[in-house]
């Protein structure tokens, strides 16, 4: 099946095509049609598998569907585990949202880095690619809420478990509003993330590559 059969709009498949992938991978076939639908996803699967653009995808379409930012809400969050990986995936959004005809801010934050530059780049963003520490840093500073996140996205969240961030990802889970889609992407799929699994996701598609 062709990526224009998924329920992408014009816009997004023409820029799936300017990024010269063939076909949707697996994970994609799946969850593409799954998310467009409101639905939430438990993945399990590892880098290579495409899952990036399995989730990039749908949420710039249903971006397209939205009326404008407010200031200071964001609307998407993607939890990651490293700040390598925040760069990556908030390039595969800005990359596949460049050319859109509702454009959607996208904005990486981590921690390492001096944190004045990235409260000034907050400013208006709708989705924010984030690690747990520095999120939970600038929520203190007051540089974003999450009361508007209405999709959430755990990108390697047995990594993010690994790496300590359990505590920081409960803070976080706190203080998201409990009416929104969750997407969990796992490597590996032990107790803890079934214990995230059960406390976060509704009636998830589970998807196994
Ligand atoms: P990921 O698993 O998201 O880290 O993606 C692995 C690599 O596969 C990245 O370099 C993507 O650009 C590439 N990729 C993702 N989906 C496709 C596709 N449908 N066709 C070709 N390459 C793809």
């Amino acid at each position: 099946m062709p990526f224009s059969e998924l329920g992408l709009s014009k816009p997004l498949v023409k820029a799936v095509v300017a990024q010269k992938y063939p076909k949707p991978y697996p994970i994609q076939l799946e969850a593409i049609p799954a998310i467009l639908q409101g639905k939430d996803i438990l993945g399990i699967a590892k880098t290579g598998s495409g899952k990036t653009a399995s989730f990039v995808l749908p949420i710039l379409e249903l971006f397209q569907r939205k009326s404008a930012a407010r200031n200071r809400y964001i609307k998407a969050l993607v939890l990651v585990p490293t700040r390598e990986l925040a760069g990556q995936v908030a390039e595969v959004f800005q990359t596949f949202g460049a050319n859109l005809p509702r454009p959607v801010k996208t904005v990486a934050v981590f921690g390492g880095v001096s944190i004045n530059p990235q409260m000034m780049a907050l400013r208006n963003a709708e989705i924010v690619v984030a690690t747990p520490g520095r999120l939970l840093d600038l929520m203190a500073s007051n540089a974003l809420q999450l009361s508007d996140v209405d999709i959430l996205v755990l990108d390697e969240a047995d990594k993010m478990l690994e790496l300590g961030f359990e505590e920081e990802m409960e803070l976080i889970f706190d203080r998201l509003p409990r009416d929104r889609q969750t997407i969990l992407f796992s490597a590996t799929l032990g107790d803890a993330i079934q214990d995230i699994n059960t406390a976060l996701l509704h009636n998830p598609v589970k998807i196994e590559i």
